[in-house]
């Protein structure tokens, strides 16, 4: 009896793990992860294509990242699916503007993405075009407090994506993380990084990337893969050498090297990518001056008028006009 209740515990506790845990190949792979997590076969599910051509031009208020440079302690782990940083603080950095409008969203972790070899790696694609890797900013909307409640709700998120090309030449930015990667290659290891200023010079290599970017509807990109995240993916990619890239293949899994963490993208569907084309400075701001974005009443003058002073032409205002707001 007593064989049989620890068995059947054994067997219950096993069901669970199986249950909550996910892979990037085999019977827990991708292309399985909806027999277990529903929302992973939803209709506005990421990474998806990105194809510039059927992209709808827009301008939003400008996109702010608030707090990034205060003394923080950060420490990154190896959570068996990527490699995490994280902070340990209540006072953490937000992000408010762009299509999040004045709604703050607060910092939760970042991490990483990558293939097998250079040339794969990345989530989204631009016009099937795959990158060596993609850094993923989690961010929560404030007023639900917590990730944890954030995701049961359709604007509970926001990820910033940062695409990395291969190059020749290390990334100075990134070496304090990339330096720590042998520290945390075991499943569950973690160690604090000493670098108090890693967010603002991996974040904000230089303050215009931040404008140009695509944002979209969609989800968590790993299982519970919740229709929650507002996703906002720069343009112009940063860089990283063949040797740092090499450097996150190290990391362990619970099956061996984690050689690859990226999914597979899914259909668009009825969906819409949005492009920004940053206004003047001074257009940015409300006419009272505060700086606080408001993005539902001035979605469609800003939208008019940058069509309207980039294409020279009614007709091509009137057609995206018209395709954005039916
Ligand atoms: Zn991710």
């Amino acid at each position: 009896m007593e064989i049989h209740v620890v068995l059947i515990g054994f067997l219950l506790s096993h069901a669970n793990l199986v249950l909550a845990d996910f892979t990037y190949e085999g019977l827990h792979g991708p292309q399985h992860w909806g027999k277990d997590y529903d929302e992973c076969v939803g209709k506005h599910q990421s990474p998806i294509n990105i194809e510039e051509h059927i992209v709808k031009n827009i301008s939003l208020p400008k996109l702010e990242l608030l707090e990034l440079d205060s003394q923080r302690d950060f420490y990154i782990e190896n959570n068996g699916h990527t490699v995490m940083l994280k902070i340990n603080s209540t006072k953490r950095p937000s992000i408010i503007g762009g299509p999040l409008g004045s709604h703050e969203y607060v910092f939760e972790q970042l991490h990483f993405h990558w293939g097998a070899n250079d040339h794969e790696g990345s989530e989204d694609l631009i016009n099937n075009h795959s990158f060596a890797m993609e850094l993923h900013v989690v961010f929560y909307k404030k007023t639900y407090k917590s990730l944890q409640e954030a995701i049961h709700h359709s604007d509970g998120l926001t990820v910033l994506a940062y695409f990395f090309e291969a190059s020749d030449d290390d990334n100075h930015n990134y070496a304090s993380i990339i330096d720590s990667l042998p520290d945390i290659e075991a499943v569950g290891s973690s160690t604090s990084l000493r670098n108090q200023h890693v967010m603002e010079e991996m974040l904000l290599p230089n303050p215009s990337v931040l404008q140009d970017y695509f944002t979209y509807n969609g989800s968590l990109t790993t299982p519970p893969c919740s229709e929650v995240v507002t996703w906002i993916d720069f343009k112009e990619p940063l860089r990283l050498s063949h040797n740092q890239i090499a450097a996150f293949r190290n990391v362990h899994s619970p099956d061996g090297k984690l050689l690859h963490n990226f999914r597979p993208i899914q259909p668009l569907e009825d969906r819409v990518v949005y492009h920004n084309i940053p206004l003047p400075e001074d257009n940015s701001h409300n006419a009272d001056g505060s700086g606080q974005s408001r993005l539902h009443p001035s979605f469609p003058f800003a939208l008019g008028a940058v069509l309207f002073t980039t294409h020279h032409g009614m007709c091509a205002y009137c057609i995206n006009f018209l395709s954005v707001f039916r």
